[in-house]
């Protein structure tokens, strides 16, 4: 198939398309390299399959006729899309409308990558696809999750009002490597201090939980999504239920490096969620999907990963 990837070059995005290419497809890399990286997709660009396209997902998309659309274009880091809030919005929106008209004027079929942060700062745990969430609607937070959460309805209306075949997931709290060293993420921070011997941030007293997914555990549950019969539009929650507060993973990355850093409190950043936890029935049911890495193999992979990309800025290369 011939296969969009919006925001192929950022974290999840080259995980996708390496998995994609290696299944035999031809893949359309679209990127701003916002937060991306063109080292994310370097060994990518040598495979004929492989094609980058420079574009900002603002406007409009001019491409040749795809068969399907994964939509990733978006800064997931608070540091990076609290940084202008306004494009932030508009990329979730305005981006949701580009590749849903694209994939109408093909037929083809759109995965929108939405998040847990459609839950705001839940009320009911763990989280099931039911809930409607607590989100502020004006808050510091809220360009990234209004913006998702208005991207989802975009999905749904052009579902019922122009029969647009869609797949809705929510991704949970994902990590790997390819996250850039200066992400802002509870993870890349922590393990770059470690290894720097710096100080670990812990945000408030860290008593705050998230449940982390392995990357290739999420690309595998994409695809299942994606590929699974056109009457399941979702939503469906993807991610890893095991749960942990921010200073137990602190505690566990400190270990796991052999580092000598401390942990240090830090203010807690403004609507930060209290606790987060996917429910995975519906993803177990009907996609066969569960995770399979544990966290600490995981972070393990993780690590080494931050170790062989040393010193180096990954910001130079974008
Ligand atoms: P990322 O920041 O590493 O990747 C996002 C990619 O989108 C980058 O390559 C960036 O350059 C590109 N991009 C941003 N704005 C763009 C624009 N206007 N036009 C074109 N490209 C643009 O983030 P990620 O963690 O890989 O997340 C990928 C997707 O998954 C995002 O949509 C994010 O909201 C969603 N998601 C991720 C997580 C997570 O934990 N990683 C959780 C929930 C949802
Ligand atoms: N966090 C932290 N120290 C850091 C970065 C983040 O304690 O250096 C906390 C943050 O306040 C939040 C959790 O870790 O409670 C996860 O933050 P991240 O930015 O990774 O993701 P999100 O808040 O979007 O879940």
């Amino acid at each position: 198939m011939r296969i969009l990837v919006t925001g192929g070059a950022g974290f999840i995005g080259s995980h996708l398309c390496r998995k994609l290419l290696g299944e035999g497809h031809e893949v359309i890399c679209l990127d701003n390299l916002f937060t991306g990286s063109r080292r994310n997709i370097a060994d990518l660009q040598e495979n004929k399959r492989f094609h980058f396209q420079f574009h900002d997902i603002v406007q409009p998309l001019r491409l040749d006729e795809v068969e399907q659309i994964y939509n990733l274009a978006c800064p997931a880091s608070p540091v990076h899309y609290q940084q202008n809030p306004v494009k932030t919005i508009e990329t979730s929106f305005i981006g949701a409308r580009n590749v849903l008209d694209l994939a109408s004027v093909f037929g083809a079929r759109v995965l929108q990558a939405s998040t847990s942060e459609v839950y705001g700062d839940p009320t009911q745990h763990p989280q099931q696809e039911s809930y409607w969430g607590n989100v502020n609607p004006i808050g510091i937070r809220s360009c990234y999750d209004e913006g998702k959460r208005a991207a989802e309805t975009l999905f749904f209306d052009y579902h019922r009002q122009f029969k647009t075949e869609i797949k809705v997931v929510r991704i949970f709290n994902t990590y790997g490597p390819n996250m850039q060293k200066d992400d802002g993420r509870v993870i890349s921070n922590f393990i770059v201090q470690a290894l720097e011997g710096r100080d670990l941030t812990v945000y408030g007293e860290g008593l705050q939980t998230r449940s982390f997914c392995y990357v290739s555990d999420l690309v595998e549950g994409l695809c299942r999504m994606m590929n699974r019969s056109a009457n399941f539009t979702g939503p469906v929650n993807l991610g890893n239920p095991g749960e942990y507060t921010v200073r137990e993973l602190a505690e566990t990355v400190i270990r796991l490096t052999g580092s000598k850093s401390k942990i240090v409190c830090q203010p807690l950043p403004e609507d930060d969620p209290k606790r987060r936890k996917p429910d995975i029935t519906l993803a177990e049911t009907i996609l066969d999907w569960r995770p399979s890495v544990p966290l600490e193999e995981g972070l393990t992979k993780t690590i080494a990963f931050f170790k062989r990309a040393g010193a180096d800025s990954p910001k130079e290369e974008r």
